[in-house]
This record gives C-alpha cells, sequence and structure tokens, in this order.
C-alpha cells in the first residue's frame, strides 16, 4: 500500500514543551513534595519522551515504571476498547503514583487505566497529559495536570508516531495530508 503524503506543520515548540514542563514540575513536587518514593508510570510509547523530560524536571525521589494499554494501532480512530498489553512490573499498594501519558483524546484511556491503578489502592493516584483534545471527549475524565489543550488535529513528535514514525520530532506538529 502506498503512503498518503502529508507535510507536518509545528503547532507547539520544543521551548514551549520546556517551558510548560518546568511550570508543572513545580505543581507537581509541591504535590507531592512529602513523598518517601514517587512511582511515575509511562503509558507506552506515546508518553517515552514527555516523561523523560518531566522526571530530570523533578526533584523528588522516584521510580519509573511502564504500561502499555491498546490504543489506535496504525490508523488515526480512537478504539473504544481498552485493552492492557503490558502490565507495571512493581505494586503500587500504598505507593503515590503519577500517571504520564501522551495525549487524552475520548478519554477512554486514561479512564480505564486510572481505575485499574486505584483498585490496587495506592496512596495518592494523579495523572498528567502532556496534550488534551476536550472537544473529542467521551468518557468525563480530566488528567489533573495538562500541558497543552489543542482543538481536534491529528498530531505527531515528542513521541507521538503516526504508523509508528515522527516519534524523534523534537516539537508537536500537526498531520497536514497534501
Ligand atoms: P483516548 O483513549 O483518550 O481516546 O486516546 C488516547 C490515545 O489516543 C493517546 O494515548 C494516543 O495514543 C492516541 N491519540 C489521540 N490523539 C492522537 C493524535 O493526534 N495523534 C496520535 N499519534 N495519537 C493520538
Ligand atoms: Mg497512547
Amino acid at each position: 500500500m502506498t503512503e498518503r503524503p502529508y507535510v507536518i506543520d509545528e503547532m507547539i515548540t520544543a521551548k514551549a514543551i520546556a517551558a510548560r514542563i518546568e511550570t508543572l514540575c513545580r505543581e507537581i513536587v509541591a504535590e507531592f513534595g512529602d513523598t518517601d518514593k514517587l512511582v511515575v508510570v509511562g503509558l507506552l510509547r506515546g508518553s517515552f519522551v514527555f516523561i523523560a523530560d518531566l522526571v530530570r524536571e523533578l526533584d523528588l525521589p522516584i521510580e519509573v515504571d511502564f504500561l502499555e494499554a491498546s490504543s489506535y494501532g496504525d490508523a488515526t480512530e480512537s478504539s473504544r476498547e481498552v485493552r492492557i498489553l503490558k502490565d507495571l512490573r512493581g505494586a503500587i499498594e500504598g505507593r503515590d503514583v503519577l500517571v504520564v501519558e501522551d495525549i487524552v483524546d475520548t478519554g477512554h484511556t486514561l479512564n480505564h487505566v486510572t481505575h485499574l491503578l486505584a483498585s490496587r489502592n495506592p496512596a495518592r493516584l494523579k495523572s498528567i497529559a502532556l496534550l488534551d483534545k476536550p472537544s473529542r471527549r467521551e468518557v468525563d475524565y480530566r488528567a489533573d495536570w495538562i500541558g497543552f489543550d489543542i482543538p481536534d488535529e491529528f498530531v505527531v513528535g515528542y513521541g507521538i508516531d503516526f504508523a509508528q514514525r515522527n516519534r524523534n520530532l523534537p516539537y508537536i506538529g500537526k498531520v497536514r495530508f497534501t
């Protein structure tokens, strides 16, 4: 199958992302300042760049773990059924947990994942998403921290892919078919 040609228009610069992360991390440190160890849970794969930048701005004792939930596959439509493809390595009972996601779209993924993790009785459970598309919401879910609200555009870069490509762009761009 031949790929439909597209270009990527820059939407959020690397500099703007870095500045936003600094502000968010001050708020997260204020919230979790008394923690003995915060478990930072990245949702694979889209959050890997965000979590890497985030933890380096967090002056807290942390551990990092990952969880993978099913999402788009290689298409641009979100699936409503969320499956856990890879679970956490560690237990979170009695621990402080911060879930890190790339984008909240319909809300199904984070809604499902936070319910699942809450059922394991963490001490505190919070979530952060780099991007949010509020106009696309199907379930009532809002992350505790959001980097940027964006319109209903298909975005790539900064860890986020289109058919597994473009994750290595340092900025967030929107896909425009030509
Ligand atoms: P939700 O369950 O909230 O509908 O979907 C969240 C997931 O959909 C995100 O983790 C992300 O993988 C994917 N997603 C939503 N919007 C976009 C987008 O604009 N670009 C890409 N590449 N993935 C998206
Ligand atoms: Mg995802």
